[in-house]
């Protein structure tokens, strides 16, 4: 598999790492962290740099590059925070690849030109409060009434909650038990009905909106199920583009965290001595640069496969574990490397090993992904019911 990236990738990279110096991105995530509020402001100069929907179909209204440009977009900007990468994740590998994948054209056609100029976004709405991993026990039910569904249930975590234009909500569109059952309703905000929850409070990732959503007797025209029931594998084939991106995350997080530890142990000093030149601290920042490089390896396997469409189960699964817990490992010896400093609010890397935390559970948890693995490894499915 050949990394050597083209000259367009590089100067995207470039482009970004520019723009994030020149705007001081560096300051800004640290505001985000403090003040919880998220960059809106970011999106108007995304879109002017077609960064938005970079990765959705050119014929819908997207930039039509393949998920791996995504996916080093996602880690340039998430060196500074995911809250400045959060867009590029959204608009690109997040449930807008649904309707752009499954939406009929008039759904494309209204949403996708809409989400590349950072007018619309699409949230992924699955996790409910009695269903997160065991996602095929979800209750949320649409019950058909002529050529409307009616929507009712909760649904929790849910990222962008209450700014997102469109909501993409797994949900129980017939009596068929199990995964069989579920579709895919896309319900938009400002529906009667349909109404958002408190501003969850995080460890990390401080500035994301995510709250709860109700529906109550939601009525939504029938033309809005994007994924029918018994097409569950659909969804769940756009959520490995996904793990691309939240592995992406985690890369841009511990690159971060690397640079910011490699620099401090250049101009720390102690017992006289720059702490770079002690071989103990030596071996943490390349254990560090080791790790994040493995997983470099996997995430870019990954969405390089993927080309501009899907990635691999196994592979995208596998990125993502794997990047999950390299970046807590990473953030972690960055805060190390920064002894007391490292846990003062006042050096970035406290909040990158907050920002690290999240991405395990996100998404779907180490757990579960070595559970899919696992059946794939041994070309058996282990039901984890019990009895079974
Ligand atoms: C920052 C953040 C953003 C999120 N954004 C969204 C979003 O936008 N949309 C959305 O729908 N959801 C979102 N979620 C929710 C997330 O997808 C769920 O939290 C996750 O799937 C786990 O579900 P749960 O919290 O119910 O944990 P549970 O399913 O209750 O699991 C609890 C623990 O048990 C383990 N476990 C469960 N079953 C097994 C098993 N069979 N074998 C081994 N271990 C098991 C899990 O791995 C975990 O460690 C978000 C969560 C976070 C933290």
């Amino acid at each position: 598999m050949d990394f050597n990236f083209s000259d367009e990738q590089n100067m995207l990279i470039d482009t970004l790492r520019t723009m994030g110096e020149r705007e001081n991105f560096k300051e800004l995530a640290k505001k985000v962290d403090e003040t919880g509020e998220f960059p809106w402001e970011l999106l108007p100069k995304y879109a002017d740099l077609g960064l938005l929907g970079m990765s959705l179909s050119e014929e819908n209204g997207g930039g039509g590059q393949p998920v791996i440009n995504t996916v080093l977009a996602i880690e340039e900007l998430a060196k500074f925070s995911p809250m400045i990468a959060a867009p590029i994740f959204e608009s690109n590998v997040g449930p807008v690849r649904v309707v752009d994948m499954f939406g009929t054209e008039e759904q494309k056609k209204a949403i996708i030109p809409k989400v590349a100029k950072g007018e619309y976004s699409v949230s992924v709405c699955m996790t409910e409060p009695e269903a997160g991993s065991d996602l095929t026990s979800l209750t949320t039910k649409a019950m058909s009434d002529g050529d409307h569904y009616i929507l009712n249930g909760t649904k929790t975590f849910i990222t962008g909650g209450g700014h997102a234009s469109h909501y993409m909500v797994y949900c129980r569109v017939d009596d068929t038990p199990g995964y069989k059952g579920i579709g895919g309703l896309l319900v938009e905000k400002d529906t009667p009905g349909f109404s958002f929850g408190k501003q969850e409070v995080f460890m990390g990732l401080r500035g994301m909106p995510s709250c709860d959503l109700i529906f109550e007797d939601v009525k939504v025209p029938k033309e809005n199920l994007i994924v029918k029931a018994g097409e569950f594998k659909n969804l769940m084939s756009t959520f490995d583009v996904e793990r691309c991106g939240n592995a992406a995350m985690c890369l841009g997080t511990a690159g971060g965290a690397l640079d910011a530890a490699k620099a401090y142990a250049q101009e720390r000093s102690a017992f006289g001595r720059p702490i770079c030149e002690f071989q103990a601290v030596q071996f943490m920042i390349v254990d560090m640069a080791m790790k994040l490089d493995a997983a470099r390896l996997l995430v870019y396997r990954a969405a390089t496969s993927a080309g501009r469409g899907f990635p691999s189960i196994y592979e995208s699964a596998m990125a993502k574990c794997y990047a999950n817990e390299m970046a807590v490992d990473v953030t972690g010896s960055a805060m190390q490397v920064f002894g007391g400093y490292g846990y003062s609010a006042e050096f970035p890397v406290e909040r990158m090993a907050r920002d690290a935390r999240a991405w395990g559970v996100a998404g779907g948890t180490v757990q579960m992904l070595r559970i899919t693995m696992a059946s794939l490894l041994f070309g058996r499915r282990f039901d984890q019911r019990k009895g079974k």
